[in-house]
């Protein structure tokens, strides 16, 4: 059993996520609306593969920086070449959340300091937020709630991440841009009874990370219930599928793959998938941060992750052992690997050394 990626795989990724990367100035990728996701994920991923992005990947920031679109009212990330068409809808809260992130991660230190609008950005996030307390990603032309996106834990998660890294810390900052008790409402609104987050009473390895990161940052895990947070514990542990040791779940589960061995699935019969581990994972760690470790079978997952759906020819993570690598299960693999080894924040899944660069928290 593999316990850790060795140099050969190390070198692959990072090829991996360059290649990505390399894509980013061209015109004719322009149009594509996830090209911040795109950076976001592969600078993460290479930042935390031990190759510092802010020496070699300087050429990334005008480009990154050019996604900074200031409005008359409002300000965030937008892809350049929708820029001209001056819209607020192509402003939306993944793309300021990965904008400002890889900002972060190329040590941008005087974007931060001299031409970020706390204001205008701050007013973009809060007009975003709905009466019921979520928030939709994007405004419609006239500055409302675009009423064709949809609003769920997600883009709350990404809201008070933003807030959070402009700076916003005690209740009373995030009050400033956004009504702080509907949004707990709301998330609370989201708790299943078996445990965990989700819409519709069904919990959802990825909402129930975003609902606890954003409680995490609002300074207010304290309110979850007891007997809550225990179902949830209980929940996320048996997310690990395993055919070995106490774990019971692949009985229950008519879709058990045997290959899914030590990895995590993000709902109640569905097989493991690289993006689950990091999500519950997190969730684990942001519950129990002492105690989370003992809770799972830590050398199953890394199993798992370096021995299936790792690719060892090509380099990248896949979404499990039978589909190509993609950037995005890349960057989630190795995050929820470094994740185990302690070198990143996941609640706002940037690496340590950089939350230490910036004097976050
Ligand atoms: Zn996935």
């Amino acid at each position: 059993m593999q316990g850790v990626m060795d140099d050969k795989n190390v070198a692959k990724h990072i090829k991996f996520c360059q290649r990505h990367l390399q894509l980013l100035p061209s015109h004719r990728l322009d149009i594509d609306p996830n090209r911040l996701a795109i950076a976001f994920y592969s600078l993460t991923a290479i930042e935390l593969l031990g190759k510092p992005v802010r020496k070699d990947f300087q050429y990334s920031l005008d480009w990154i920086r050019s996604c900074y679109i200031e409005l008359a009212d409002y300000s965030g990330f937008a892809i350049p070449s929708f820029r001209h068409a001056k819209q607020l809808t192509t402003i939306n809260l993944p793309n300021t959340l990965f904008g400002l992130i890889c900002l972060m991660l190329l040590g941008d230190h005087e974007f931060f300091d001299e031409k970020l609008n706390r204001d205008t950005l701050g007013k973009f996030i809060s007009s975003c937020q709905l009466p019921d307390g979520s928030f939709t990603s994007f405004l419609d032309n006239a500055g409302y709630p675009s009423k064709f996106d949809s609003h769920d834990l997600r883009f709350c998660y990404i809201a008070v991440s933003i807030l959070y890294l402009i700076g916003c810390r005690s209740e009373s900052d995030f009050s400033r841009y956004i009504n702080v008790s509907k949004l707990l409402q709301y998330i609370m609104s989201r708790q299943c009874t078996m445990g965990g987050f989700g819409d519709w009473n069904e919990p959802h390895g990825g909402y129930t990370s975003c609902a606890l990161s954003a409680l995490s940052l609002l300074n207010q895990l304290q309110n979850i219930p007891a007997s809550f947070r225990q179902d949830t514990l209980h929940w996320l542990v048996n997310r690990q599928v395993s055919a070995i040791g106490v774990f019971v779940e692949q009985d229950l589960n008519d879709d058990y793959d045997p290959d899914d061995s030590g990895g995590f699935n993000g709902r109640e019969n569905k097989l493991a998938d690289t993006c689950y581990a990091f999500w519950c994972l997190n969730s684990l760690r942001i519950l129990e941060p002492q105690r989370w470790s003992q809770l799972i079978d830590v050398p199953l997952i890394r199993d798992y992750l370096l021995n299936q759906t790792q690719n060892k020819m090509v380099g990248g993570f896949a979404k499990n052992d039978q589909d190509d690598p993609d950037i995005y299960h890349s960057m989630m693999g190795i995050s929820a690997l470094k994740l185990i080894d302690d070198e990143i924040n996941g609640v706002l899944c940037i690496p340590k050394l950089i939350m230490d660069n910036f004097n976050l928290r």
